[in-house]
């Protein structure tokens, strides 16, 4: 492995809708709703830019490995660019051009003054040392330099990354710099600028938005049960704080499987990926479940927030739960999106519910230019005010043109971005 040199892409999977292709038809099913100048819609089908950099590492063993790394940066009509950088072997250029433009979305959604985009590099971080882990993302951040900035493009920890390796990034750009530049990337750990509150604000914002939803429907917390997918910094979070709310969590899995109790689980009891990994199964409950049963459970509202593509036209008529919050990013393929549509079961997707992580950061870094540190009652305060703002612009929609709660979100972002473009206009 250690002279292996992974420059090349991996194949793509021929049968999946790529996150560009998932990008550019929610785009268009957006447009399709609005009276937009279609030339407009034209340049947001787009990237502003693509940057494609190699990135050598030496290795433990002295040898010396180049990795492929991308900056897609979407568009920046209403302010910076922000979005995280992933260290995974599936990272593609494509894949990065289509997260970006999510992240145009999610940032106009929830009315912060950013752009939309993402990056990686094709690398299994698992093959890497702590020690390379750092030289690379050193070596990343100095190949994206020229590109990046506190008031350019701002990434963040994704896949694979964490407020280490952004630590290591904004120092890096900083010793370049001459001084010290926290506000050039965020999801930091607190203690070199990151924000408090920001390691629980996706989950944070899932239960938030479960709770407007649940209450819009007309339905009592306290007689509401929820089953969360997954049990890391997005669904542990989320499923704590709705058992706060007085829900009734009654099921929570990880990668090995579910745990269900019908009465509800302590939640605070069960171990997060983060207090021990993978170790949900070990928790003492009534019964254990698979995963796919977990996401067939007869309870009111299901959060996967574990990993993409979980809710497939091969399990979507099987799902009985009335209400799909979406935590995690994209959990829900476009055909079984079709058959909740068809069925009545309303999604709240992905780009609102878990929002509270690019919000954060948004805090994080107004926290870094300003020099001054918020509280954790601050973050919690603007971050429910923010939520609650966005999902107030989503329901208007949902209300007033009969429309799915996903394409009421991509509604209203993509009108304020067109509403950006239409008053900068195109120069020359
Ligand atoms: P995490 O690694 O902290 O936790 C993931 C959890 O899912 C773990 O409990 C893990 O055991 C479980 N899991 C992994 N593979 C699984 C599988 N095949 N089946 C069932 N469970 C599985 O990850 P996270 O940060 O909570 O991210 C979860 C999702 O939320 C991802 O889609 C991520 O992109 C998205 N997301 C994360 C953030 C963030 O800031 N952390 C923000 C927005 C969206």
């Amino acid at each position: 492995m250690a002279s292996a040199a992974p420059t090349s892409e991996p194949d793509d999977e021929p049968t999946e809708e790529t996150a560009l292709e998932t990008a550019r038809r929610q785009l268009e099913r957006a447009a399709a709703h609005l009276d937009v100048d279609p030339g407009i819609i034209e340049r947001l089908h787009h990237p502003n830019q693509v940057h494609r950099v190699s990135v050598p590492l030496e290795r433990d063993d002295g040898s010396t490995a180049v990795y492929t790394g991308y900056r897609a940066q979407h568009d920046s009509v209403r302010g910076p660019y922000k979005g995280g950088l992933r260290f995974h072997p599936d990272v593609t250029e494509d894949e990065c051009i289509g997260l970006s433009m999510w992240m145009t979305w999610k940032c106009a959604l929830m009315d912060i003054p950013f752009g939309g985009g993402k990056g990686g590099i094709v690398v299994n971080p698992k093959d890497l040392s702590i020690d390379e882990k750092e030289r690379l993302t050193r070596r990343f951040a100095e190949e994206l330099r020229p590109f990046i900035g506190p008031t350019k493009d701002i990434p963040a920890p994704d896949m694979g990354t964490d407020s280490q390796a952004m630590a290591w990034f904004m120092d890096a750009y900083s010793m370049q710099e001459g001084e010290t530049q926290a506000g050039v990337v965020t999801g930091k750990p607190p203690v070199v600028g990151g924000s408090k509150g920001r390691d629980t604000a996706p989950g944070r914002s899932v239960a938030i938005i479960a709770r407007e939803a649940i209450e819009h429907l007309g339905w009592d917390l306290e007689d509401t049960t929820v089953a969360v997918q997954g049990f890391g910094s997005v669904g542990a979070p989320a499923a704590r704080l709705l058992d706060d709310y007085g829900a009734t969590v009654v099921a929570v899995s990880d990668v090995n499987g579910a745990i269900y109790d019908p009465d509800g689980l302590d939640t605070h009891d069960v171990p997060t990926h983060e207090e021990e990994p993978e170790a949900v199964m070990k928790y003492d409950a009534p019964q254990k479940l698979s995963n796919e049963e977990l996401l067939e459970l007869d309870v009111d509202v299901l959060i996967p927030a574990a990993i993409g593509n979980v809710l497939t036209e091969e399990n979507a008529d099987d799902v009985k739960a009335d209400l799909i919050v979406e935590g995690a990013n994209g959990p829900t393929t476009s055909a079984a999106d079709a058959t909740f549509e068809e069925r009545g079961i309303d999604v709240v997707p992905d780009i609102l519910a878990n929002a509270g992580g690019v919000t954060v950061s948004y805090f994080e870094w107004l926290q870094d230019l300003n020099h001054r540190s918020w509280s954790l009652e601050r973050v919690h305060d603007e971050l429910e005010s923010e939520m609650l703002d966005a999902w107030a612009a989503v329901c208007e929609e949902v209300e007033s043109r009969d429309v799915t709660w996903r394409d009421a979100a991509y509604i209203v972002a993509l009108e304020r971005v067109a509403a950006a473009h239409e008053h900068r206009g195109l120069w020359p």
